[in-house]
This record gives C-alpha cells, structure tokens and sequence, in this order.
C-alpha cells in the first residue's frame, strides 16, 4: 500500500489502546472511536501476569507502570478456610523474563493512553454501522458522523456491535455467578495481608486479594460467587453490590479474607460472562480484538493480557505483508492467536487454573507475542 495505511479502532478499552499504539509502531494512520464521553475511573484492580508486561514494555509503557504498581512476592493459592497452600508460585521477573504486576485499572487505562497523540482519540463516538466490501470501510456514529479507513478492528468488548456485525447477534453466555470487587484504603483494615496476589479456594466460590500500589497503600479484591444476575446490561460496570450480603457469603472463610471483608466501606458487582470460541474473527476488513472476540471468565486474570497479546500479533501480521494484504494479514492474526486464546477461555471457565499440582506454566507466562511465530494461515490452526 503506497500511503500511510488507515485503521480505526472502535473501543478505547486495554485492547483498543494496545492495539492503537501497535499499530501506529508499524506504520499505520490510527484512529481511535470510543463511545463513552468520559473515561471513568472504574474501582478495579488488575494484574499483569509476564505474558502481558512483557508486551506493555514494547509499547513503551512498563517503566511507568513499575513506579506505582504492586509486584507481589508469589502467585499463591490457599484453602478458604484453614489457609493450607494448594499452591504457590514465586515469581521473581527472572522467572519469565517479565514482571508480575498487580495494579488500578485506571493507572494502566492512563498509561495506554498517554502513549497516543490525544486529538486520535475521539470520545463520544458510538458505533452504529459498517459498511465496505472488499474496500475501504465507512463507519457510520451515533451522532450522525462517519469515518473511512483500509481497515476497522472492533475493540468494542463483550457486548460487541462489530462481532455482532461479523459473526451475527448472539448472546453471551452467563452461568449464574457475579463478582463482587473494591478498592479501597488499606489503612481501614486491622494489620496486613501476605504481600503476595492470593486466591482463597472455597467450595462454589473464591476470592482473590492483593495490593494495587506499590507502597501497599491500596487494596483490591475480585469474588466468584452463585448468584441469578437479571440486572445484567450492557452497561454493568458500574452496578452496586451490598457489603453485608458479601460479607454473609465469605461467612466462615480464613481471618485474613473476614479481616479485608469487614474492612471494605463499599463494593461493586460485575456479572461473569463468557462466550464459546468464534467460527471467525474477521470479515474482509474489519477484524474482532479482545473481549469482542474471546471473553472469558476472569478466573486466570488473562482477559486484558490477552487483548493485549492481540494487539501485539495483530500490528505484526499486518506489516509481515506491508499492509498490502490486509484480509490476509487478518488471517494470519486469527491463525497465530485463536489456539491461545480458546485454550485459555476453556480453563478460565473451568475455574482450575493453579488450584493444585505443578501444572506447566510456561506456555502461559512465557509466551512472546512480540517474536511468536506467526502461523501459516492456509493451515488449519493447530491446538497449543
Ligand atoms: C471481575 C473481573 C476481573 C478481571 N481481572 C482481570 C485481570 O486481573 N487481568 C486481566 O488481564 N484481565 C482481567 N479481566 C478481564 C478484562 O477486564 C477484560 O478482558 C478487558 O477489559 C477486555 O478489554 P477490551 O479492550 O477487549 O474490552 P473493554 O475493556 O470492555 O473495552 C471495550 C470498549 O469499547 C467501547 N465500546 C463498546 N461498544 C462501542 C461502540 N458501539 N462504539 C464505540 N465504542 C464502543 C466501550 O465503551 C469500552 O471502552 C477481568 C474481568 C473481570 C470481569
């Protein structure tokens, strides 16, 4: 392609901002389309396993994450109640070459978007339409604007328009349970917590904890727990949990989990929902990246990481062909990830990632989205 190649982005989430700086590292003219006229800073925790900053060091971002964020000692795991070890992993950054850090969710939104020129990304900008065949795509907004570009990749999350434009409506897939979470000031809990990102196990639901600064000044929890969710939208992000119905279901876990649990002022409640792997990921020019493709439960902290894995692959596979074959490169992009990624949602989902044994590691936290080998897409994908 002689000129700069176009892409635009529909989400400004972890994925759609990974992938704008990707691929504007590769060449490409990007625009960014998010929907939301603000960015919210939404409670939340998040950890960056190796596989994930390893790539956040590429974009640029990893230093700045570093000054703020926690890195904890281990990946550990306990019984719910007794507080045994099922099992704990240390992980140093020699381990994988990368470090584990656990962090705000709004620190690493801000990091993602302090690497992009602020005028390409524009707010308030809801998809409603696409259209192209074979050709430059038109996005058409809510607000009556459109926008052209060689190519579209629809970052738009679980609640996709874009996979339902590729792929076709269907709903995604929830089994009943909810996540109860907050942050909040860890001066308001009576002692300390283990400085690792601990998982306790209980029988139909855990909970994980850790510190999201690095002066442990903040603290995070994420739950799993039965609960009929009907007050599901698209929206969910910013619905209410009761403190006292989440304190009565971690009845009778460990004092270091009742200890957070009575120290925590308020919380959120997120319904858990996944979706079977995708026949497809793409349709001519317009390609799926992240939750719009691959949600998963965040049972394996992997959803973001895997965004982001995507981004890098992605950004790779189109300059393999110099943007001059951008279908192709899209099936290249679908060819290298979707193994990865559709092995990594059937154990989230299945809840038994590290809940025991000396199971391999290394393919998940060892992975290089960076040098991967980028499969041969007129092959079937093979199974990782
Ligand atoms: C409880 C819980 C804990 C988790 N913990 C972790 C963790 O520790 N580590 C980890 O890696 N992952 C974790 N995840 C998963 C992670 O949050 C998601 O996988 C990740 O946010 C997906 O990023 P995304 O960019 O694909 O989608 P999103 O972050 O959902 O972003 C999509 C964006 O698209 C925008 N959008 C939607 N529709 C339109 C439209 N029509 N037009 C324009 N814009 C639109 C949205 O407003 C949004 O900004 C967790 C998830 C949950 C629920």
């Amino acid at each position: 392609m002689a000129k700069q190649p176009s892409v635009a982005v529909v989400g400004a989430g972890m994925g759609g901002l990974a992938a704008a700086a990707t691929l504007r590292a590769v060449g490409a003219d990007v625009q960014v389309y998010e929907q939301a006229r603000q960015f919210a800073r939404i409670g939340a925790g998040i950890q960056m396993l190796p596989n994930s900053s390893r790539v956040l060091r590429g974009i640029g971002v990893l230093d700045t994450l570093r000054r703020t964020a926690f890195e904890p000692y281990s990946h550990l795991n306990r019984v719910w109640d007794t507080g045994e070890i099922k099992r704990e992993l240390p992980m140093p950054e020699s381990l994988y070459g990368a470090p584990f850090l656990c962090m705000h969710r709004g620190d690493l939104h801000d990091a993602l978007h302090s690497v992009l020129p602020p005028e390409i990304v524009h707010r308030g900008k809801k998809l409603v339409g696409l259209d192209g065949a074979g050709g430059p795509v038109t996005l058409s907004f809510a607000d009556g604007t459109t926008a052209r570009a060689d190519a579209v990749v629809g970052a738009d999350g679980v609640h996709s328009l874009v996979r339902e434009i590729v792929v076709g409506p269907d709903k995604p897939i929830h089994k009943g349970r909810i996540a109860y979470r907050a942050v909040f000031d860890s001066a308001l809990m009576n002692g300390e917590i283990r400085p690792s990102r601990t998982k306790w196990w209980g029988v139909d639901r855990h909970i994980v904890i850790y510190y999201t600064r690095a002066d442990r000044s903040e603290l995070y929890f994420v739950t799993s727990v039965p609960e009929p969710a009907d007050w599901i939208t698209a929206e969910s992000w910013s619905a209410k949990g009761d403190v006292r119905e989440l304190r009565a279901a971690y009845e009778g876990f460990h004092p270091e989990v009742r200890m957070v649990l009575e120290a925590c002022p308020d919380c959120h409640k997120w319904a858990i929902l996944e979706r079977e792997p995708l026949p497809t990921w793409s349709d001519s020019r317009v390609v799926l990246l992240g939750d719009a493709c691959h949600p998963m439960t965040p049972y394996m902290a992997q959803g973001a990481a895997q965004s982001i894995e995507d981004a890098a692959v992605l950004a790779r596979a189109l300059e393999a062909v110099a943007f001059d074959d951008i279908e192709g490169a899209f099936r290249v992009y679908e060819a290298t990830r979707k193994p990865r990624t559709s092995r990594i949602q059937a154990i989230s989902s299945a809840n038994t990632w590290m809940s025991g044994g000396e199971e391999d590691t290394s393919w998940l936290y060892g992975y290089d989205a960076l040098t991967a080998p980028l499969a041969d897409a007129r092959q079937p994908a093979a199974a990782e």
